[in-house]
């Protein structure tokens, strides 16, 4: 698991604008957040009368300098957050994941729970293309996107229009609480990554923190 992880400034408000969508209301995050935000665009405001929508919608308003989004961000993921530069000298921020301790227990939680339909990568795709696996990409299902782009999907009952309510390539160790994943050297990008913040672990139930 990585220590950090580089967030350009605008994958930065990315991950801050899906936080806000995802968790509900984070009453608490909210009024910590505003701070950083008044005096820009939300002048005159209620605290009690911000929502999760107003709050995406004045963050994509705001000229925020990467010093204030670096704040924000350790606000948001509550973890460390610093303006720096990535390899490539790229200016952006660092932020610390605090996965440090993280252990899979293979609980099998993130497989059976998480809604990832929508999470499937072109490079997924070109991955699983690139290695034959043709037994992976019977699964995956496309859909057109309002500007005809491809829209991948996963995973879709072969030949069928239908959708799995869980993952495919899930299986339980017989005689054994744990589960294992049958494709484990060509799961997606989804599952790679999951979960990417000790947040992202407690927020979704993922026990690999020691602390649920
Ligand atoms: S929920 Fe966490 S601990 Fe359980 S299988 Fe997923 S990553 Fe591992
Ligand atoms: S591909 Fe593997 S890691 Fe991803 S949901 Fe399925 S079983 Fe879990």
């Amino acid at each position: 698991m990585r220590d950090q992880v580089f967030l350009t400034a605008e994958e930065a408000r990315e991950a801050v604008r899906i936080d806000f969508m995802t968790y509900g209301s984070q009453k608490e995050l909210m009024a910590s957040v505003l701070p950083l935000l008044a005096g820009r665009e939300v002048r005159p405001y209620v605290p009690e009368a911000i929502t999760r929508e107003r709050l995406v919608s004045v963050l994509e308003a705001v000229d925020l300098s990467l010093e204030d989004l670096a704040a924000l961000c350790s606000l948001v993921f509550n973890a460390s957050a610093r303006v720096g530069c990535d390899r490539h000298e790229q200016l952006g921020i660092w932020v610390d994941t605090g996965m440090e301790s993280f252990v899979c227990t293979r609980c099998g939680q993130c497989c059976l729970k998480l809604d990832f339909h929508r999470d499937c990568t072109s490079k997924d795709v070109q991955r699983w293309q690139d290695n034959g696996r043709h037994d992976i990409l019977a699964w995956v299902g496309e859909e057109s996107g309002p500007d005809g782009q491809v829209n991948y999907r996963i995973w879709r009952h072969p030949n069928t229009p239908l959708y799995t309510e869980t993952c495919p390539w899930l299986r339980r160790i017989p005689g054994d609480r744990a589960f294992v994943c049958t494709i484990q050297d060509m799961k997606p990008e989804v599952c790679l990554s999951y979960p990417g913040t000790a947040k992202h672990a407690r927020m979704t139930g993922c026990p690999g923190l020691g602390r649920d």
